[in-house]
């Protein structure tokens, strides 16, 4: 059965210069020169057209451009109409779209079909969604090398030299007769699995680096009223975002800004400030303030004087104790590392930064520009690995049983292939792709 013909689309609503709508599917042709009258569209070439709509009314003149499949985003015949950017046009030239015979796209579908007519694999097409989705240059960059296939090369070929351990192993139990090779192919075997084990680790460390530069980090700005919180998210800013005063409590709502910090997109949260005894609306902003750092990735303790008691809360060890003022009053003297800083006069800012950096981002992580930047990508390369591992540590107990070096080898691939989507099934990709937007 030929595929329906979809549209939608692929420009976000409103005003502005174009709309693009995409039409995909066996019939997108025909539905294009039904609607403009043309009586042929050549591949590829952007051709200034009217669209009827059902009563013959001119209601755009659409630059039309005709892609022939295969040669398109997703494999089919595509037909792209870039009209003018009103919404009121966008609804009508869509709506006759619809009417000619089209179906209206489901988020993501376009992409879908890209991948199930082997245009993209899954790791690219999954990229396509988070590259529309990245909030930092980074995160761009990383999404792009992953569509560009760089990590399905990578990932081949670790699958295709595990499939060559495997297939060894498979010879000897089927064909060879000479025991005298088995203690060098089991050696072979375990250097590969060794090698592989190496690289799927790399790229496991990958990811939460990649999560960073993907979705960001939330660095959660706490202390007493007044010691100068607000002051130092407009320093960290660089910008007047948040409402200063001398009077304690003025900041009773959580504030969130954002700024990059060397490719990591930073959400920044100015709390309430956290004392007790205070009146019942700021008792409520304490008790955000106490969410807040309980979600944060990060949080900056700010103090301006002694002794510094954090007893809010029991895990610190995410904490950046900064002590703010040093323009007016004495540095204390404390055992535990605190900054000192002035965020009025924005002394110390930018040694702050980079102890949030250092904080967020490991210094001996494997030098690899490849990273995986989903969970699901994350969650096979770990299964995958995990069966690597106990390969090799079967190998280690010595006089392996290879059947069951075997079994975890196959087990390895079967990961590998789920997530390039060589064994995909219909609700994995439902799922994976629902996170579009339409026309995409
Ligand atoms: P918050 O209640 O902790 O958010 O404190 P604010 O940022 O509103 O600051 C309270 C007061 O301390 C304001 O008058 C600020 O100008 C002042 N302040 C903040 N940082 C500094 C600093 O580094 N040096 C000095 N001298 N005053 C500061």
């Amino acid at each position: 059965m030929l595929p329906e013909t979809i549209a939608a689309p692929a420009t976000p609503p409103g005003h502005g210069g174009v709309s693009l709508i995409r039409v995909s599917g066996p019939k997108s042709k025909k539905i294009a020169l039904l609607i403009t009258g043309a009586r042929s569209l050549k591949t590829r070439q952007p051709t200034l057209l009217p669209i009827f709509n059902g009563s013959g009314e001119i209601i755009d003149h659409p630059l039309v451009t005709f892609y022939k499949g295969p040669f398109s985003y997703t494999g089919e015949n595509i037909v792209e109409f870039s009209c003018h950017g009103n919404p009121a046009i966008t609804d009508a030239v869509l709506s006759t779209i619809l009417e000619s015979g089209a179906r209206l796209a489901e988020p993501g579908e376009f992409t879908k079909r890209a991948f199930l007519n082997g245009k993209l694999d899954l790791l690219q097409a999954e990229s396509v969604g988070m590259l529309i989705q990245a909030k930092s240059q980074s995160a761009i960059t990383m999404n792009n090398k992953i569509l560009a296939g760089d990590l399905s090369k990578e990932l081949t070929l670790i699958r295709d030299d595990i499939t060559g351990a495997l297939a060894s192993i498979e010879f000897e139990f089927d064909i060879s007769e000479d025991d005298n090779q088995l203690g060098a192919l089991i050696s072979s075997i375990h250097d590969t699995i060794k090698n592989n084990i190496k690289k799927l680790n790399d790229l496991l460390f990958s990811y939460e680096e990649a999560r960073l530069y993907n979705n960001g980090a939330r660095v959660v700005i706490c202390g007493k009223p007044n010691v100068g919180k607000s002051t130092l998210l407009n320093a960290l800013l660089g910008q007047d975002r948040a409402i200063t005063s001398n009077t304690p409590g003025t900041t009773r709502d959580v504030i969130d800004s954002g700024f990059v910090l060397s490719g990591v997109p930073i959400t920044i949260a100015d709390t309430a400030g956290v004392r007790s005894g205070a009146g019942a609306l700021e008792a409520d902003g304490i008790k955000r303030t106490l969410k807040e750092v309980s979600s944060a990735d990060i949080v900056i303790y700010v103090f301006d004087s002694v002794p510094l008691v954090v007893d809010f809360i029991k895990d610190t060890t995410k904490f950046i104790y900064v002590f703010n003022k040093k323009d007016v009053l004495k540095k204390p003297k404390l055992s535990q590392n605190f900054l000192s800083i002035s965020a009025k006069k924005g002394t110390g800012v930018s040694l702050l930064k980079d102890e949030i950096l250092a904080k967020l981002i490991p210094v001996n992580r494997p030098e690899s520009d490849l990273y995986l930047t989903s969970k699901r990508q994350k969650d096979h390369v770990f299964n995958s690995f995990s069966c690597l591992k106990k390969a090799s540590s079967l190998i280690d107990g010595g006089s392996p049983e290879l059947e069951i070096v075997a079994l975890e080898l196959k087990d390895g691939i079967n990961h590998l292939d789920a997530l390039l989507g060589k064994t995909s099934v219909d609700d994995l990709l439902d799922k994976l792709f629902l996170t579009f937007c339409v026309g995409k």
